[in-house]
């Protein structure tokens, strides 16, 4: 039962050959046995997923159907869910149980979703590995001596080892695309603003989109259709028609132009994935699409924006977790300044704790100018990159990342050195364009991902070339021995 996907989830439930109630229980009961391996939920909500699987199991008796009644999900621990602990994988909101549902998770449960529990994630969805989180570090199914990748490695490391079929996920500098990569799925961040940010506790608010990490592009349309449109609570939001995802999937690739980026395969890139990227390449060819080089000259200097922008938003964004209005507080403070002091520094961990500092610091008086607004003017020349590209073509082609997964450890005493694994993927957040990775093969038994981008709302186009190519390839079916 828990091979099933979304889409196969939803046609026995339609053909009555078993219930939502019957699934949930054997999905708890293996998260219960599994996860211990993996770390993958910070809190798991049984009675809640009984009680919504009971619900859905009535709807669907008094005739209503949809694709995501009776399917069981999971939240990144970052979207507020009323009354259960919130904790965005740090100690500073450990004891917080959200006032209410985010947009994402109340529309999600309206369609039907069964919450089964949240997911571990990168303490304030900054990392790649998974490891700041003050919950532990959560493995990678594939080899558990290897990152799952962050910052949503529990909704990765969970879908992938099949605990369930799909889950919620946020994409700030590619927290989406590159677990995805990492454990084989499928993995959208939508454009930015298709996706309610309205409770999702915020990164770098400029960036941040929720979107569907799955197996497969056919469910993340599924999830990202029960996720995407306007909302008036969020001023970013965008008031945009919703498409079909799922009706698009079967249009043919033939004549379709991909650019792929000569950028991309500079000395940075593992010639192992290189290779998996052409033969990718070779397949959409096959399937009638047509090939041309392209040049994005200003995604050298992406990284280093990004790093200044990102951190910028998040000094600003986590000033409200002071103990006083939102967060952990300390033991009796002496003072004012000793409170601030002491439960902030009780309850960041240090790579959350650099950013606030870098953020800052960039922001300040004597160096906003040097810093923030020149990131914001390479911000600008990113887009400009892509503007002009997708003048000549209809999606982006290339690896989501430079390297495979790597060891457990491996770069914790170089917060840079994985910053730099981010190359291929905060791009488009800083574009706020859409982008999917997808399973393209392995290197040394661990998966790697390539990664497709396309114009704003082109969401439907992403999916598209994903299924006709997973039609075409057999890579993201494989499931990690042991799950
Ligand atoms: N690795 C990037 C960062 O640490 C992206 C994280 C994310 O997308 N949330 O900022």
């Amino acid at each position: 039962m828990h091979q099933m996907t979304l889409a196969e989830i939803a046609r026995g439930l339609a053909d009555k050959k078993f219930s939502s109630e019957e699934l949930t229980k054997v999905l708890l009961a293996r998260i219960t046995q599994l996860d211990p391996q993996l770390n993958s939920f910070i809190s798991l909500t049984e009675d809640l997923a009984i009680e919504q699987a009971k619900a859905a199991d009535a709807r669907r008796a008094n005739g209503e159907s949809g694709a995501l009644l009776g399917a069981p999900i999971a939240h990144k621990d970052l979207f507020c869910t009323q009354g259960i602990r919130t904790s965005c994988g740090s100690k500073m909101l450990d004891n917080f149980k959200a006032p209410y549902d985010a947009t994402v998770v109340a529309k999600l449960a309206a369609a039907g979703a069964v919450t089964l529990g949240k997911t571990n994630m990168d303490e304030f969805a900054m990392g790649s590995a998974n490891e700041s989180s003050w919950y532990g570090a959560v493995k990678n199914p594939w080899n558990l001596e290897h990152v799952p990748g962050g910052s949503s490695g529990g909704s990765a490391a969970a879908v992938a080892a099949r605990l369930l079929p799909a889950a919620t996920a946020t994409d700030t500098g590619g927290s989406i695309r590159q677990p995805a990569a990492f454990t084989n799925l499928t993995g959208l961040k939508p454009t930015y603003g298709r996706v309610s940010r309205w409770g999702m506790i915020a990164y770098a608010s400029s960036l941040d989109q929720g979107g569907p990490l799955a197996r497969t592009a056919e469910d993340c349309a599924i999830l990202l259709q029960g996720m995407a449109g306007f909302d008036p609570n969020d001023s970013t939001s965008i008031d945009e028609p919703v498409p079909d995802y799922s009706a698009s999937l079967g249009d043919s690739l033939q004549g379709l132009r991909i650019g792929v980026p000569k950028e991309y395969f500079s000395a940075g890139l593992d010639p192992r994935i290189a290779e998996l990227i052409q033969n990718s390449i070779q397949q959409l060819q096959k399937l009638g699409a047509a090939i041309k080089e392209i040049s994005l000259p200003n995604m050298q200097h992406a990284i280093p924006a990004y790093y200044v922008i990102a951190p910028a938003e998040a000094s600003s964004n986590l000033s409200r977790f002071d103990g006083v209005r939102f967060g952990h507080r300390c033991e009796n403070p002496e003072n004012l300044i000793d409170l601030y002091k002491r439960s902030r520094g009780e309850g960041f961990g240090a790579e959350v704790q650099r950013r606030i500092m870098v953020g800052a610091y960039a922001l300040s008086a004597g160096y906003y100018d040097a810093y923030y607004l020149k990131a914001q003017k390479i911000r600008r020349l990113v887009k400009n990159d892509f503007m002009a590209a997708f003048n000549e073509v209809d999606i982006i082609l290339g690896p989501t990342t430079p390297n495979p997964a790597w060891k457990l450890g491996a770069k914790n005493s170089d917060p840079v050195a994985a910053y730099l694994e981010d190359v291929y993927t905060i791009t488009a957040n800083l574009a706020g364009l859409p982008g999917l990775s997808m399973p393209a093969g392995f290197v040394d038994g661990l998966p790697v991902g390539v990664q497709l981008l396309a114009p704003y709302f082109q969401e439907g186009r992403l999916l598209n070339v994903a299924h006709q190519y997973q039609l075409n390839t057999d890579w993201h079916t494989r499931t990690p021995t042991g799950f």
